[in-house]
């Protein structure tokens, strides 16, 4: 199954503050919902489902994994929580892979010390969401965690209805986050910061292994990987929706979802999850709050930095956002050169988008043919008079009209996850099929492609009354 590829675990060899070795809890019967057959192969996998969802699911040995649930704490909507973990997830291994060392993650696998009051388990719903989004982020080319597969059960899972539980085998560069800093600087765990510092440097920055600022070089990566992971965010429309620091890796990956959205109409002020009344997390605040993360990681690490050291990088936040952010936003505008009204050129249309309740992906996707074709389209005065400055720069531009188009369909997805389709395939998956699954799946992968007239209706807006909704964050 794996025996072609390196099979380890070097979390397993930390201190035994840092997790507890356990297995996991399988289901009866498990059903395969879905089988990520690109993603096996990047890493090596064989492709052989069936025995896979075996071993997943616990039901068939794996000698060389050598499971365990982790430790980690974190700020949730900005309270501190000293102790959370991995209540429902079991680090299965590492690979050592082409794509260089990958994590394999089960989600949904039953209670571990780390539960406190949660049943272990994931259900149906936000198993098949989280497995989309993986797809959608990568074929975006936003760093994310992805899912090698997703299978369902008839085991009952109690949520606001009674649901079904499922598990989702996640990949990711690594599964430690932010929080788990946090847990061994502010609950006094003796070596424990410094520790995991070394372990994460021999990890993933082992180049640096040497260098007498191994630390801070480690510390600054986090703060611009964060921020980049955050422009692209805001460049596709998309909000997190619980971006607490248990949630954030220190890779700058995308990861642990739940209330989700890709916005429909652009609504800076759109908030997706149900339970965030202040709008913490809402789809403008997302850079601050990144930053906000950013100063609580630094916290957990100030007995080994000096404070100057950490306060400096951190005001790299802005800068490292603020230059991937423009840059993005070029490239979807087809600019090549830069000028510095470009950035005033972009706030007008943003205001044009909201007060025309516009629909975010779609206009930028538009753009293209909008420049060439004006008629072709029913535009309102305002976005008219938009396009007239538009043009104006696009005339300026190192880029010929021709290469800005091409571009702007480069860098403006046709295609992104709209929660109304995701929620068409879950609606199919409870009943155990996977059609539109495999259907999103598909088109998700290549979303900058045209892939055709019969894939024309996965990029319609979602019915008024279903516009930009709030989703619940039970999972
Ligand atoms: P999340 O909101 O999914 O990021 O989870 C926050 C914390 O609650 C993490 O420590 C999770 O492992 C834990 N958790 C979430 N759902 C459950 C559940 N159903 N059972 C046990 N722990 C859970
Ligand atoms: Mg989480």
């Amino acid at each position: 199954m794996f025996e072609n590829i390196k099979f380890e675990n070097p979390f397993s060899t930390l201190p035994s503050s840092f997790y507890t070795k356990q297995n996991w809890s399988s289901f009866d019967q498990p059903f395969l919902l879905h089988f990520n057959h690109d993603l096996a192969k990047s890493l090596g996998i064989k492709d052989d489902p069936q025995e896979l969802m075996q071993i997943f699911n616990g039901s068939k040995s794996f000698t060389k994994a050598s499971p365990l649930a982790m430790a980690y704490a974190g700020h949730q909507f900005g309270n501190w929580v000293s102790q959370l973990g991995d209540g429902r997830g079991i680090l299965f291994g590492q690979i050592d892979s082409s794509e260089g060392l990958i994590d394999l993650h089960i989600k949904g696998a039953g209670k571990t010390p780390y539960s406190r009051f949660g049943d272990g388990r994931a259900v149906i719903r936000s198993s098949v969401r989280e497995h989309l989004c993986g797809e959608a982020m990568f074929g975006l080319g936003i760093p994310s965690s992805r899912s090698l597969m997703l299978f369902g059960s008839n085991e009952p899972v109690m949520r606001e209805v009674t649901e079904r539980g499922a598990m989702i085998v996640r990949t990711a560069k690594t599964h430690i986050r932010f929080g788990h800093f946090e847990y061994f600087h502010h609950n006094k765990i003796t070596n424990g910061v410094k520790t995991l510092l070394d372990h994460v440097i021999d990890c993933y920055y082992p180049d640096t292994k040497q260098d007498s600022d191994k630390y801070l070089l480690f510390f600054d990566a986090t703060v611009k990987k964060t921020a980049h992971m955050v422009s692209a965010w805001q460049s596709v429309g998309f909000n997190h929706g619980v971006m607490n620091t248990d949630n954030m890796s220190i890779l700058g990956e995308t990861f642990d979802y739940g209330p989700y959205a890709f916005m429909e109409n652009y609504d800076p002020n759109y908030i997706c999850n149900h339970t965030d009344s202040q709008g913490r997390y809402s789809f403008s605040n997302q850079p601050n709050i990144a930053e906000w993360n950013c100063y609580a990681l630094a916290s957990a690490l100030i007995d080994i930095y000096n404070e100057t050291e950490l306060r400096d990088t951190l005001n790299n936040f802005n800068g490292y956002f603020y230059d991937s952010l423009i840059e993005k936003y070029r490239k979807k505008l087809g600019l090549k050169s830069a000028l510095d009204s470009d950035y005033d050129l972009l706030l007008e249309l943003f205001k044009v988008m909201e007060t025309d309740n516009l629909d975010y992906t779609n206009t930028f996707r538009d753009l293209s043919k909008i420049i060439s074709l004006p008629d072709n389209y029913e535009l309102s005065e305002k976005l008219t008079l938009w396009l007239t400055s538009f043009k104006d720069r696009l005339i300026k531009d190192e880029n010929t009209i021709e290469e800005s188009v091409l571009m702007m369909d480069d860098n403006n997805p046709k295609y992104i996850l709209r929660n109304y389709l995701a929620q068409s395939a879950i609606e199919d998956a409870e009943l155990g099929k996977s059609k539109k699954i495999d259907e999103l799946v598909k088109v998700l992968r290549d979303p900058y492609i045209d892939q055709g007239k019969s894939m024309e209706h996965f990029c319609k807006p979602a019915p008024e009354e279903q516009q930009n909704q709030k989703l619940s964050c039970s999972s």
